[in-house]
């Protein structure tokens, strides 16, 4: 690893950068699923593309150095990394969960996991003590997302490796919503980071993807195994487009959360609006913990409207900002968490986590903030009864 000093020069020549055959500036697009042996029995680097592949090796070794852990792992989906990991324990074990964790990891570990003994506990990670009440002997890991969505909940990180370590948790973070340019869990003591990477490190809206990254080698030989066993494996091209999103991280997410501040500061002295959950405010409850873990407040913002609006008229009259699920792209995307990313959740036990049904989530993109602003003044307005 190469490690350069800054960690926006490591986002362009880190991990594998050129090719090693033709110097190629850019890690060429290996689209082969097999490579020519010379002979039987012999030592072979590159063998199957399941097991591995130039392109994919590349974006491995370039977010294991972004992460500065031991290993990096890139699979076909942010899920696909998360079952990867989940894949390290064995019947009777069981997880703990924050309570606001991607409703697809509660998913997989709800109705998948669970067939093969696998048990899971949400818990509030924000407080210590719920954490540390809730570790059983049976308790092997914990995952964590910081902030995590829809309310940006802060979740601090040290304190949690901390408590982990102590009852022998393997502890697992999240890492989407912040990126190693804002955040890097394993620095905190963390073990796993794993991504969506189909958010800002791919950047663009044009792939779906995932990471993992290990911190203890014998989890890089585990996960490798699991990788290469159940081949949940990114493809060359898909690997090529996360190569050439992270190249832009540094300043995509420099103008993203520029954005997102302007907009959060707006929304805050906005009277339609009851309240602005956004981690990059002084007033915002997980500020201080979260200015102690990461960069910025990053570029995820949820605000509340004031019961005098009507929640479909504000979605159908935006004309710039589009209503899709995910986050992280260069363009601003909104979403309804109540009908939408949250409708699983039985609406009483959703509006007492605060997922009200004038929740709205945005992930701000890189247009210009005062366009983005308009739209959304423009959107409030006509949605007033
Ligand atoms: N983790 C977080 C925080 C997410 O937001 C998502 C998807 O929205 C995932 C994991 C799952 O990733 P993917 O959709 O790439 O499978």
């Amino acid at each position: 690893m190469k490690n350069y000093s800054h960690i926006e020069t490591s986002f362009i020549h880190g991990g594998i950068s050129t090719d090693e055959h033709t110097g190629a500036v850019n890690v060429p697009i290996y689209q082969t699923s097999t490579f020519a042996q010379k002979n039987i029995g012999g030592d072979v680097k590159w063998e199957y593309s399941r097991t591995g592949n130039p392109t994919r090796a590349a974006l491995e070794s370039l977010i294991a150095e972004l992460e500065g852990g031991n290993a990096g792992f890139a699979f076909g989906s942010g899920m696909a990394a998360l079952t990867a990991v989940i894949s390290l324990f064995k019947t009777g074990d069981k997880i703990l969960i924050s309570s606001n964790v991607y409703g697809g990891t509660y998913r997989v570990l709800d109705k998948i996991f669970s067939n093969f003994g696998i048990t899971y506990e949400i818990t509030d990670t924000t407080r210590e003590s719920v954490f540390e009440k809730a570790i059983t002997p049976d308790v092997k890991a914990v995952i964590i997302e910081t902030p995590a969505n829809p309310l940006l909940t802060v979740t601090d990180l040290e304190a949690i490796a901390r408590i982990a370590h102590k009852h022998d948790l393997v502890a697992i973070a999240d890492n989407t919503f912040m990126t190693p340019y804002l955040q890097r869990p394993l620095e905190f003591g963390f073990d796993i980071v794993v991504h969506s990477a189909t958010k800002y490190l791919g950047g663009h809206s044009d792939v779906v993807a995932g990471l993992v990254v290990t911190r203890n080698p014998e989890h890089s030989k585990q996960i490798a195994f699991i990788q290469n066993a159940t081949g949940g494996v990114a493809g060359p091209f898909d690997s090529f487009l996360m190569i050439r999103g992270i190249k832009t991280l540094a300043v995509r997410m420099d103008r993203h959360a520029q954005n997102a501040h302007d907009i959060a500061e707006y929304l805050q002295l906005n009277s339609d609006v009851k309240t602005v959950y956004y981690p990059g405010l002084t007033s915002f409850k997980g500020h201080d913990i979260h200015k102690k873990q990461a960069k910025n407040g990053g570029a995820m913002i949820s605000f509340e409207l004031t019961e005098n609006h009507d929640i479909r008229k504000f979605f159908g009259s935006l004309k710039l900002i589009t209503l899709a699920e995910s986050l992280g792209g260069v363009e601003s995307l909104v979403c309804h968490p109540a009908s939408m990313t949250h409708a699983s959740i039985p609406r009483d036990l959703r509006v007492k986590l605060g997922i009200t049904d004038n929740l709205i989530r945005l992930s701000v993109g890189i247009e210009n903030a005062s366009d983005l602003i308009s739209d959304i003044k423009q959107a409030i307005e006509n949605s007033r009864i």
